[in-house]
């Protein structure tokens, strides 16, 4: 059986990673990208650049989109909206889980089936076996291309809600981004001392490696809405946060990290959680009411 063939569109870094992937695996990809050059070492592959968007979107029924985000989606899409019927519309562009239901909506107003997908890993891993995606929308949308999405990444499916793959993919990158953003006080906060990023390297790696287990057991705490503080008060970790916060201010950097940090904690301490474990910080940050 010949192999599903599929039209990418948006040839950043990502996109062009993609079309390489699926060429590599014997399909027919069709590509289209805003700034045509883009596509020309695909071609040189195998790739066929379509005329007009119109033409991309004609060649397939699976469009694979990878755009900024979801601005550069309906850019690209609005003026061809009437060339979206019997579509599927694999959105691997990332941005909201609301726009994501929005996109899904849009999309179905115009005859078209919208998969929300959150890759996971950068363009040199893509068709690798170390490769993940997030996917979200129509299940049975979802496992008729799901083998040809699998090229790509392994893809992990979340649920129905066209939202879920977003949520799950910036839940990622909030833990990304928030832990990054710590490995960069830290580093800080190791210059202002004379240690340099090599010295503390080892140290921050071992925190991480220690992350694991209280993740585990803080799911717990979370989900049974219990928090024992036998061994982790509120009241300690909120000094602790205190401590963190004067000692990088001394140290005279930027402190706008640990004072939210700090102001997180004393939240907690208002609301009467001292005794708590810090895990009750769960209640200042879920959503209220
Ligand atoms: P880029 O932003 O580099 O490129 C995206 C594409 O979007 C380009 O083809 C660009 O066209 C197109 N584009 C942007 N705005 C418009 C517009 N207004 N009209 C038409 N086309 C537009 O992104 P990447 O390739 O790096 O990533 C694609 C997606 O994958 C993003 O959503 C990103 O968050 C996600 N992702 C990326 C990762 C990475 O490491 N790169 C990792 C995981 C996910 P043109 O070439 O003409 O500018």
């Amino acid at each position: 059986m010949s192999k599903q063939s599929v039209t990418v569109i948006g040839l950043g870094p990502m996109g062009q990673a993609m079309v390489g992937a699926f060429i590599d695996n014997g399909h027919e990809v069709t590509v289209w990208n805003r700034t045509a050059s883009k596509a020309e070492a695909l071609v040189a592959k195998g790739a066929v650049l379509a005329p007009t968007l119109r033409d991309a979107l004609a060649a397939n029924e699976l469009v694979v989109l990878s755009l900024t985000d979801y601005d550069a989606v309906y850019a690209v899409l609005k003026p061809v909206a009437d060339s979206l019927s019997g579509k599927v519309i694999a959105n691997l562009s990332s941005d909201t889980p609301e726009r994501a239901r929005e996109a899904a909506k849009w999309a179905a107003e115009h005859g078209a089936q919208h998969l929300t997908g959150g890759v996971q890993v950068p363009p040199p891993m893509i068709g690798t076996s170390d490769a993940s995606a997030y996917y979200s929308g129509p299940e049975d949308v979802f496992n008729a291309h799901r083998s040809t999405l699998a090229v790509l990444t392994n893809t992990d499916f979340r649920g129905e809600d066209p939202g879920l793959a977003a949520m799950y993919y910036q839940a990622q990158m909030t833990i990304f981004w928030t832990t990054m953003l710590s490995y960069y006080q830290t580093l800080a906060l190791g210059k202002a001392n004379g240690v340099s990023a090599k010295e503390l390297l080892p140290y921050a790696s071992m925190m991480t490696t220690m992350m694991p287990h209280f993740l585990e057991l803080y799911a717990q705490h979370v989900d049974s809405g219990e928090y024992p503080g036998a061994v982790d008060r509120l009241a300690m970790g909120a000094a602790s946060a205190d401590h963190v916060l004067h000692t990088h201010k001394d140290a005279g950097v930027d402190t706008t990290l640990p004072a939210a940090v700090a102001e997180i904690f004393h939240k907690g301490m208002e609301r009467g959680f001292a005794e708590n474990s810090f895990s009750s910080l769960i209640e200042v940050l879920k959503k209220q009411g």
